[in-house]
């Protein structure tokens, strides 16, 4: 399996996949050994090795827009649960606040529960640090329906394993298959789902029949969560001086409004605490990859640190400059660096605040929006970039 790490890796898988673009919406679904049927680029979007108006506009340099449409819309549900989660942020920390293990999760994440399947893709997920989307459906639905563990534990599974792990997509997406994102909809793990989906080659059929007839669990006085953050600040961006601070949100601040900045000095973050090995490999590379970049594009000298709080603890008063780190783990860490006396101006794409309005109800609202607005020109707002 391949999940790049190093902006040239991407672009040259997203190179591969635009040319077998137009088969996704016909195969995506189909889970087959290797995952052909999809980009497999989830964890280079996440941390924004290529951003989502790259991916979704590099199948249109050989399809017709409607010919990729699906993957188009596929690219944006991740800009749109960003938007969701970033409006709510309450839904996240209550998430957090909800993780608390119970004694039957450990046996189906060590793939030594009843149903083969989900054992098969629990050992996937540890060693590969992936799973194809149906599978995610599947497992998550197996967990919550059927083992009837709470949803946070299992959110919280795929957040220790998934080298894509994202905030805002895992937490919702869990949320959903719960029945708790759209009140009165659950998902279910069905038998025949699997059968038709899953290639017959990974298909090992002991304990499918727990899945014959699965009963929802369905939550109780399900709210909708308000907005509490309607808006975020604007920063005007200085010419020159500051630190410039990259981290794990967004490795190509090259492409962003920071792109001509020029800082006195840049330091490269990751947080590695409560990774996984496979995670912590994946993003150490990644790193390295944007700290020779920035070196390269920006010309001043690069500081690798590992401990957030203690640089930022030995460089109070320092003014930084940075991409507006996302909810998550890393946006909960800022109190601290203010705490610790650093002056932080977090800059927030244009792209990200301009989509992040369309996201205050329903997916389908927001990308009848989005569709509008692309058709018209009006975005990306920068407009396409020639990639390749
Ligand atoms: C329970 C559950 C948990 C999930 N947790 C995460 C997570 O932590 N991180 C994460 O990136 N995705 C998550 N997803 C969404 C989705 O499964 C993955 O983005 C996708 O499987 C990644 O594989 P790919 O790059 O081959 O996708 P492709 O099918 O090739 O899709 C292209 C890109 O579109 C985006 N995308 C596709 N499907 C979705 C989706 N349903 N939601 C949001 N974005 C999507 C991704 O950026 C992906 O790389 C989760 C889904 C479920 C059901």
């Amino acid at each position: 399996m391949n999940f790049p790490n190093t902006r040239d890796q991407a672009l040259e898988s997203l190179r591969e996949f635009s040319s077998r673009a137009g088969r996704y919406s016909r195969d995506r679904n189909h889970v087959v050994p290797g995952h052909g049927n999809v980009s497999c680029l989830s964890a280079a979007i996440r941390h924004r090795l290529l951003t989502e108006w790259e991916v979704a506009a590099a199948p249109l340099a050989k399809y017709a827009p409607s010919t990729v449409e699906k993957f188009t819309q596929e690219v944006y549900w991740r800009t749109y649960w960003k938007g969701w989660l970033s409006l709510r942020p309450q839904v996240w920390t209550n998430y957090l606040e909800g993780i608390e293990d119970h004694p039957d999760a450990e046996m189906i994440r060590q793939g030594k529960g009843p149903v083969a399947v989900m054992n098969d893709f629990a050992r996937e997920l540890v060693e590969t640090g992936y799973l194809h989307n149906h599978a995610r459906m599947w497992f998550s639905a197996y967990w919550v329906h059927v083992a009837r563990l709470p949803w946070e534990l299992g959110a919280k599974f795929f957040q220790d394993h998934l080298l894509d792990f994202d905030p805002a997509a895992n937490t919702l997406s869990w949320r959903w298959v719960a029945g708790l994102q759209t009140p009165g909809k659950t998902y279910l793990p069905r038998r025949s789902n699997i059968e038709k989906y899953l290639a017959s080659e990974l298909l090992d059929a002991t304990g499918l029949e727990l899945l014959e007839n699965p009963t929802a669990l369905v939550p109780r006085n399900v709210e909708r969560p308000e907005v509490t953050r309607a808006s975020l600040p604007e920063v005007e961006i200085p010419k020159a001086g500051k630190v410039l601070w990259i981290h794990e949100e967004d490795l190509n601040p090259e492409s962003s409004p920071l792109g001509d900045y020029r800082p006195s000095k840049i330091v490269v973050t990751g947080e590695f605490g409560g990774k996984s090995k496979l995670q912590k490999e994946w993003l150490g590379k990644a790193l390295n990859d944007v700290a020779a970049r920035a070196e390269k594009h920006y010309g001043a000298s690069v500081e690798r640190v590992d401990d957030l709080i203690a640089w930022a603890e030995g460089n109070g008063g320092t003014e930084v400059l940075a991409l507006r780190p996302e909810v998550g783990p890393l946006y909960d860490r800022l109190n601290s660096l203010n705490e610790a006396g650093v002056e932080l101006s977090l800059v927030l794409r244009p792209e990200d605040r301009y989509l992040r309005s369309f996201a205050k109800s329903g997916f389908f609202g927001f990308w009848k929006k989005l569709q509008s607005r692309m058709a018209s020109g009006e975005f990306p707002l920068y407009g396409q970039r020639e990639l390749f």
